[in-house]
């Protein structure tokens, strides 16, 4: 799959700009808005609390009016029962993952719901237990999961390669190497969790929240390394 964006609900939604308190979005462009003074603009009247409620606000209004990343709503062809779906762009519009809303609006809030859910769930494969383990390629020390290609031992840039799950640990201590903390790739890459995990089905996500809070169950299939 192509690089898909993991959304980060602490910042200004993708093209907002924070001002102070206000979030703003450039005005030249009609369908965009413009948070002042807790208001969004006339052409989108609705107020907002003038202070954290400004950036709940900015991503409701974002996400009213953009699909999620790697995903697509609208008017899904064939035969339907309700006419609208979401789909991930990367399929086929004409085979919706659902199409039975009546409503556009429907159909795109269950397109954020299905990235919601797969998004909070790849941050808590992120940080669970012995899922991810950093490990200095230089050195061989095993470090904290982070975004830093550091390591906190030895000190060296560039050296983190991270692995996930214990299978695919075992396999790079036989010294076969993984992925960067970069992101770049070596050979025998294990699984990619973002942005693979937007694929999962409903069942699947279901079976690695299970297995998230319960060390005793097998490794779901898609997290095998
Ligand atoms: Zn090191």
């Amino acid at each position: 799959m192509t690089d898909i964006p993991r959304l980060d609900y602490s910042k200004p939604p993708p093209g907002y700009t924070a001002d102070g308190q206000w979030w703003s979005h450039p005005p030249d462009e009609p369908s965009k808005v413009v948070f002042l003074g807790g208001y969004v603009d006339a052409r989108n009247v609705a107020r907002v609390a003038p202070d954290d409620g400004a950036l709940a606000a900015a991503w409701a209004h974002y996400k009213a009016h953009n699909d999620p990343p790697g995903m697509w709503s609208g008017q899904a062809r064939g035969e339907h029962p309700g006419g609208y779906g979401y789909a991930l762009m990367e399929s086929s519009h004409e085979h919706p993952l659902e199409a039975d809303f009546e409503r556009i609006d429907d159909a795109r809030a269950a397109a954020w719901a299905w990235y919601d859910r797969r998004l909070a769930l790849t941050s808590r494969l992120d940080t669970a237990p012995g899922f991810r383990v950093d490990h200095c390629g230089d050195c061989g020390a095993e470090n904290e999961p982070s975004d830093r290609d550091r390591c906190t031992v030895c000190q060296r840039r560039g050296t983190i390669i991270s692995t996930w799950g214990r299978a695919q640990a075992e396999r790079y201590k036989s010294h076969e190497r993984y992925t960067t903390a970069a992101g770049q790739r070596d050979q025998d890459v294990g699984p990619d969790i973002w942005p693979q995990s937007l694929t999962w089905s409903d069942a699947q996500v279901v079976e690695v929240e299970r297995w998230l809070v319960d060390s005793t169950a097998e490794m779901p299939e898609v997290l095998r390394g």
